[in-house]
């Protein structure tokens, strides 16, 4: 069940089909365009999320019929007590889970770390950080022991923030900064063990990776740039949910081939540059 880089067409040639794919902020923005790309490519999918989930898969039933395989299961992936039952429901819903991926986020806006009232400072670092880790930590035991299985994990990494300190994103940048660590730090567990310690001998085999959708256009990232900014045709610029997740997709779908890192680097680039130019210069 592994995909597979074909140079003559280009793409990557998914082998197998009917993977069980579990996705956190599912219902909305980039989330929901993988479910809508994994269900297109005939896996089945588990989608996760806090806000209300019936338009979307109302959504996803009408465009892939009433029998489509996907599952949603309301959680606050800051709630240890949620993403235990998360793990539970996936496993009753897909049997195996071969892709997990973390996806749930929260923006809070550009502001003076001064002027962010302490309940959100709480609401990034909770949802963004620990939420992840919550998560990890739960599918990680899950496809543990899930025997004779390779199953990979993804954390969703911001691209936007930079090394060197993204003033109006202290704390935001903060989470996104603190995963690729996180992340690097468990895979090298999982393959090297803790010195000093019994390595973990565990039926399944987890691979685990960071992902990387770059800036992808929304109304928040609209809302929070300069009025020089707005003059630009956003939509050419920015990467759509769907765009980020038709690329995506077949990188996460191979990424047993590819390492640890999975990037979107379309529009991507040109859209940080002029992020960084005009909203981080201001
Ligand atoms: P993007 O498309 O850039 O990822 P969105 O805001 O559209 O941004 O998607 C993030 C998703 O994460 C939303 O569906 C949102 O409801 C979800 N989300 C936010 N906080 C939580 C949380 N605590 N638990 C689960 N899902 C969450």
């Amino acid at each position: 069940l592994r995909s597979y880089y074909d140079a003559e067409s280009d793409s990557y040639i998914p082998k197998g089909e009917n993977l069980g794919i579990v996705i956190t902020g599912g219902a909305n923005g980039v989330g929901f365009a993988y479910a809508k790309e994994f269900l297109r490519l005939g896996h089945r999918v588990v989608i996760a999320d806090v806000a209300n989930l019936d338009a979307p898969v109302a959504a996803l039933k009408r465009e892939f019929g009433e029998a489509a395989p996907v599952f949603a299961k309301r959680t606050d992936v800051s709630v240890w007590a949620d993403v235990d039952a998360l793990g539970d429901f996936a496993a009753e819903s897909l049997g195996a889970v071969h892709h997990w991926i973390n996806n749930a986020g929260v923006n809070g806006g550009r502001r003076a770390l001064l002027d962010v009232p302490v309940s959100e400072v709480q609401k990034v670092v909770q949802v963004n950080l620990l939420g992840k880790i919550f998560c990890t930590k739960r599918a990680l035991e899950l496809l543990g022991k899930q025997e004779g299985v390779t199953s990979h994990l993804y954390n969703t990494v911001g691209s936007g923030v930079k090394g060197g300190g993204t003033p109006g994103y202290a704390c935001y940048g903060a989470t996104k900064r603190g995963l690729p660590q996180f992340t690097d730090s468990l895979k090298r567990e999982l393959e090297e063990g803790v010195q000093g310690y019994e390595k973990k001998e565990m039926p399944g085999d987890v691979k685990v990776h960071t992902l990387s959708p770059g800036m992808v256009f929304t109304k928040l990232l609209l809302e929070d740039s300069t009025p020089e900014l707005r003059k630009f045709p956003f939509g050419v610029l920015a990467a759509q949910p769907e765009e980020v997740a038709q690329d995506l997709v077949p990188k996460i779908l191979a990424a047993g081939d590819s390492g640890t890192s999975v990037e979107f680097l379309g529009t991507d680039r040109i859209l940080t540059k002029f992020f960084e130019r005009f909203v981080l210069q201001k």
